[in-house]
């Protein structure tokens, strides 16, 4: 007698009967054939081992109608584009993991320019010959922050390899213990100064730190003083840093350049808007500091970017080194960037355009107006599945930047009356546009701040779709 899971298996359909099925059914006709043959053996193979694995009743027999329903539905999840916009409703501005900053209108334009176009990326229109790609911001930078050159790359975390490597390979570089982070993807301070060739020589405590620290340190192997700024994490209660300007003229003293990874970076003094005070690139570079390495996209607000400023000396050594080659920026980050820091020429505009900017901005009644106006709507059209709140909330800027730095909010709260929360977690979350909130507790909680006006009607849409399923 054959067994009942051979009966089952054997009623699987086999490629060929898939592929005639789902053409006939006409309902992936947008699905390429070799996708479409993709998914079946993917499909198949899935369903082979569920029941092998016992998680099909072996008593399950596949009837065309069942396999044909979960096979399109199968195809239809997979072929949807990966790579996905999703609604941030976790109230974290700078969200590493939902793409960081966003980009102002105005920068998406150029990118649409620099993409449908040639353009002057390497080619020098004033000479005719070949221009460097670098030009077209280096003079913004130092407009901007005041350093005398600037260049540049990938991400800050090539900036900080980059700038370590040129200045001080196989030599050692002094930091303090206090400041030797990890941030979020392993980007480690010991870690990348191995790779880049410098020694690591830290000095200092965890909490305390002092200028003869670094003078016991110094030795004819030291290249570089380095200070790193504490992005995600604070050290409180009995703590000491040397600052920039005290360390930078124990560099001078000693003909060692002094370079600071900034992080974040921002050129707007955030303290205005209740944010704790933190050092502007501008009053770093002003400081004296030979190097200042930050992201583009974290608090700057433009894209993803290292930027490298500070004394030309310096910066023409780093600009010669050949793995500048391999971490130089694209003609997109280029477009984007330019058209960001132009914003910053005028405060004003850089605080209305830029979005990382005004969400950091938006006063507490502007989000409060905004989760009033849909927790009425959601009441209204939802009530019968959720229970909706208005509550009082703290975003936070992210990216690593001001770390415990608290900015009020509001939030609406979702507590479905049936649906567990993790379900209605995963659901949204599922959804064509997801939506990615907090959850606290039986309530998931869709913090306004980071959510726009214009993504109000879609939330809406995705909430109440979740509950029609
Ligand atoms: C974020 C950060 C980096 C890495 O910057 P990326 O742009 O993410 O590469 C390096 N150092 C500090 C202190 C940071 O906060």
């Amino acid at each position: 007698m054959e067994s009942a899971v051979n009966q089952a298996l054997k009623s699987i359909p086999n490629v060929h009967d898939c592929i005639t099925a789902l053409i006939d059914s006409k309902t992936l006709n947008d699905v390429p054939l070799r996708r479409l043959k993709h998914c079946i053996r993917l499909y198949l193979k899935e369903v082979r081992q569920s029941i092998l694995a016992g998680h099909i009743a072996p008593s399950t027999l596949f009837d065309r109608q069942t396999w044909l329903e979960q096979l399109i539905a199968f195809v239809r999840q997979y072929h949807r584009p990966r790579f996905t916009r999703v609604i941030n409703g976790t109230g974290i501005i700078v969200h590493t993991n939902l793409g960081r900053s966003l980009l102002p209108t105005l920068a998406i334009e150029c990118l649409t320019v620099a993409g449908q176009n040639y353009s002057n990326l390497e080619f020098n229109l004033d000479t005719g010959k070949r221009g460097s790609r670098y030009d077209h911001v280096d003079d913004l930078l130092c407009e901007l922050t005041g350093a005398e050159a600037a260049l540049v790359v990938n991400n800050n975390a090539a900036a900080v390899l980059i700038a370590l490597e040129t200045l001080a390979k196989n030599k050692e570089v002094i930091v303090s213990r206090g400041q030797l982070v990890e941030i979020g993807g392993s980007f480690r301070i010991p870690d990348i100064m191995d790779r880049s060739g410098a020694r690591l020589v830290e000095v200092g405590t965890t909490n305390r730190t002092h200028l003869h620290d670094y003078q016991s340190a110094l030795s004819s192997e030291t290249a570089l003083l380095l200070r790193v700024h504490c992005s995600n994490y604070r050290i409180i209660g009995f703590t000491k840093e040397v600052p920039e300007t005290e360390l930078v003229r124990f560099g001078k003293e000693h003909s060692i350049p002094v370079m600071e990874d900034l992080g974040s970076g921002c050129l707007i003094d955030l303290s205005k808007f209740g944010l704790a005070k933190e050092p502007t690139v501008q009053e770093v570079v002003a400081s004296g500091m030979d190097i200042v390495t930050f992201s583009g996209d974290k608090l700057l607000g433009g894209p993803q970017a290292g930027i490298i400023v500070g004394k030309r000396r310096y910066i023409e050594q780093i600009k010669k080194n050949p793995l500048n080659r391999a971490l130089r920026i694209d003609k997109f980050t280029l477009a984007c960037l330019e058209s960001v820091l132009r914003l910053y020429l005028d405060e004003t505009q850089a605080l209305q355009k830029i979005p990382t900017l005004y969400m950091i901005a938006a006063p507490e009644e502007t989000v409060k107006l905004r989760a009033s106006h849909f927790f009425h709507r959601a009441q209204e059209g939802i009530g019968d599945h959720c229970i909706f709140a208005l509550v009082r909330v703290y975003s936070q800027v992210g990216g690593g930047a001001m770390p415990g730095e608290n900015l009020t909010s509001w939030a609406v709260s979702v507590n479905p009356r049936v649906l567990k929360i993790s379900r209605l977690e995963a659901l949204l979350r599922r959804a064509t546009v997801p939506v990615i909130g907090r959850v606290e507790g039986n309530r998931l909680l869709l913090d306004m701040r980071t959510i726009a006006d214009e993504e109000l009607d879609l939330l809406y849409e995705t909430l109440k779709s979740v509950f029609s399923l």
